[in-house]
C-alpha cells in the first residue's frame, strides 16, 4: 500500500542518515573491546554479509595491542584481515595504533576501496585515518573535553 512504501522509504533514509557507527573503548584496567554496527553497502545484494560482524576483519578486540573498527568496502577488509592485520603489525611488529592502522588503509586504498577505521590502544592512543573525503568521528578521553571532526586536516 501507500503507506507501507511510504514507511519504507523513510526507514530507507534513515538507514542512509545513520550509516555506519563503531566504538572502541579501554577501561582502567587495560581492558578493550569494539563494536561496529551498520545497514552494508547500498544497493548490495540479498545475503550479503559485510566486514562489521567478522572478527578480525571490521571488528576485533585485543588487550594486548588495540579495539578496532572499520567502515567503508567491506570487501576489502575482509580480504586483508584488516582489524587483525592492524593488530598483528603491532603485535609482531611494535607498529604504534597510529603507524598500524596507516598501513592498512594506505593498503586498502591501494587496492582501490574506500573507508576508514578507529583503533585505540591500552594507553588510549588513538588513531583515525580514512581515505574518503570525511568520517565523523569523534573521541572522549578523561578530564578532557570530546572532540569531535568530520574532515582531514582539522
Ligand atoms: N563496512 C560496511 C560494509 O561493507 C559498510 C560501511 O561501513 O559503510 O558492510
Amino acid at each position: 500500500t501507500e503507506k507501507r512504501a511510504g514507511q519504507l522509504e523513510k526507514i530507507k533514509r534513515m538507514e542512509k542518515e545513520h550509516g555506519t557507527v563503531g566504538a572502541v573503548a579501554v577501561d582502567k584496567n587495560g581492558n578493550i573491546c569494539a563494536a561496529t554496527s551498520t545497514g552494508g553497502m547500498t544497493n548490495k545484494k540479498w545475503g550479503r554479509v559485510g566486514d562489521a560482524p567478522i572478527i578480525g576483519a571490521g571488528t576485533y578486540a585485543n588487550n594486548n595491542t588495540c579495539g578496532f573498527s572499520g567502515t567503508g568496502h567491506g570487501e576489502f577488509y575482509i580480504r586483508t584481515a584488516a582489524a587483525h592485520d592492524v593488530s598483528a603489525l603491532m603485535e609482531y611488529k611494535g607498529l604504534s595504533v597510529v603507524e598500524a592502522t596507516q598501513a592498512v588503509m594506505d593498503k586498502i586504498g591501494d587496492m582501490g576501496a574506500t573507508g576508514g577505521m578507529i583503533a585505540l590502544d591500552k594507553y588510549g592512543n588513538i588513531a583515525m585515518p580514512f581515505n574518503s573525503a570525511g568520517m565523523f568521528r569523534g573521541y572522549k578521553k578523561e578530564g578532557e573535553n570530546g572532540v569531535v571532526k568530520i574532515f582531514g586536516d582539522e
